[in-house]
């Protein structure tokens, strides 16, 4: 069965052709800087990478312009599009109606766009993508796979902020958390490798990247995680302030005669490691200027440590204990430095690295010391084969319910 993957951001939109037999990418690429001069479609099968350059002004242009390069005789990998069996869709936002993934039809679309003000970059991209699929390839089912969905376990005392709580019934406000697939996928891996039964497991996982979260998942299900009502909360990031002090917002707004979109881009574009390294939003580079003694850069860095850390002990807390700490996405999975760092004096949890086998970069890897009662591990994340997986199993499970079956597979 092909799975085809989308994954459309607000001025871009990744993609992977997956045969979910093997559970194997057979072409993936990215289709940059739509809707803005310069757009451009990299695609990849194997080594093969092919670069189209378009003056691509929608989404549904640029996913016509992937589906003309997966059947390219030249360079594509399927012969025609009925090869295609399903889709799956990152959706950014499922609010408080989608806990799981869903196949796609006219309700869901109509309630996904009730949440675009809550995500109000990508959730009208996400819908141009749904729509451009079902003109271009009508019939084939389409899955709606939510950023959100994996932390609607949690509970409302975690879920709440101490706002008036008609704020909450009126306007949804609460913390919806992000990055869902990216969290169940790594979790699921490290119960497999911890050998413990789910239900007694509890996990903290740290999806460390551009955007950075972390979540305590206990039984397989998210009780609690640091990104918000938006991905701005928590952790500082590449360019993301985290969390601070509402007060200082009204304050910068003041002092700084700032608009509410001039601050929030502030918070969201101009924050984080690039705004007190002054280097870069990229950690590589921060890593580099701080080796070269940039006090501002090695401050930068020090200051996201501490506050991973201050966040795994935090979940730690809320878990009542935690069996294993996993390190996912670009940082994570690949700055030993960075893990190090988080790691140091960690051992009052049980948790230590041994520093040979944690001198590794995006492999699957126990990476803690022998014997130690919890495990660190680090485990790269697919978000695209947790997507592909996830509509196997609705398709599979409509096709079932159609036959009036309730078998869904697993
Ligand atoms: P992501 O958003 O998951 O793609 O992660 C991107 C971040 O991971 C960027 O800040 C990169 O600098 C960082 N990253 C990727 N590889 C490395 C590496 N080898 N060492 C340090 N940071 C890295």
């Amino acid at each position: 069965m092909k799975v085809l993957v989308i994954n459309c951001g607000s001025s871009s939109l990744k993609y992977q052709l997956l045969d979910m037999t093997y559970k194997s990418v057979l072409a993936q690429g990215l289709v940059e800087r739509i809707g803005i001069s310069g757009s451009q479609l990299t695609h990849k099968r194997g080594d093969l990478k092919k670069v189209i350059l378009g003056g691509l002004s929608s989404h549904s242009e640029a996913i016509s312009l992937v589906l003309e390069s997966l059947t390219n005789p030249k360079y594509g990998v399927i012969g025609n599009l009925q090869e295609i069996s399903a889709v799956g869709h990152r959706v950014v936002h499922g609010g408080e109606k989608y806990a799981s993934s869903v196949l796609i039809d006219d309700a869901v679309i109509q309630a996904i766009g009730k949440y675009v003000e809550l995500a109000p970059l990508h959730t009208p991209k996400n819908i141009d993508g749904i729509k451009a699929c079902e003109k271009i390839m009508p019939g084939v089912p389409q899955v709606a796979v939510f950023d959100t969905a994996f932390h609607q376990t949690m509970p409302p005392k975690a879920f709440l902020y101490g706002l008036p709580y008609e704020l909450y019934e009126k306007y949804k406000i609460r913390k919806y958390g992000f990055h869902g697939t990216s969290h169940k996928y790594v979790s699921m891996i490290a119960v497999e490798m911890l050998g413990k039964p789910l239900s007694e497991s509890k996990i903290i996982t740290c999806h460390l990247g551009n955007g950075s979260s972390i979540a305590a998942v206990k039984g397989g299900k998210s009780i609690e995680t640091s990104m918000g009502f938006t991905p701005l909360e928590g952790l500082l990031m590449g360019t993301r302030s985290g969390s601070l002090d509402p007060a200082v917002v009204t304050f910068i707004m003041d002092k700084e005669k700032l608009s509410a979109d001039q601050v929030n881009d502030y918070l969201n574009k101009k924050s984080g490691v690039l705004g007190i390294s002054g280097v870069s939003s990229d950690f590589r580079d921060i890593e580099a200027a701080a080796s070269q003694g940039n006090l501002r850069a090695q401050l930068a860095l020090n200051m996201f440590a501490y506050v991973v850390k201050h966040y795994i002990g935090a979940y730690a807390s809320v878990l009542n204990g935690v069996d294993a700490i996993v390190f996912t996405a670009g940082l994570g999975e690949n700055s030993i430095s960075m893990r190090e760092e988080i790691m140091r004096d960690l051992d009052y949890l049980g948790a230590e690295i041994d520093p040979v086998k944690n001198n590794v970069r995006g492999k699957q890897v126990d990476v803690s010391k022998d014997g130690a009662a919890c495990r660190v591990l680090v485990i790269p994340t697919n978000e695209e084969l947790m997507i592909a997986q996830e509509t196997v199993d609705i398709v599979r499970c409509s096709f079932n319910a159609s036959k009036g079956r309730t078998f869904c597979a697993s």
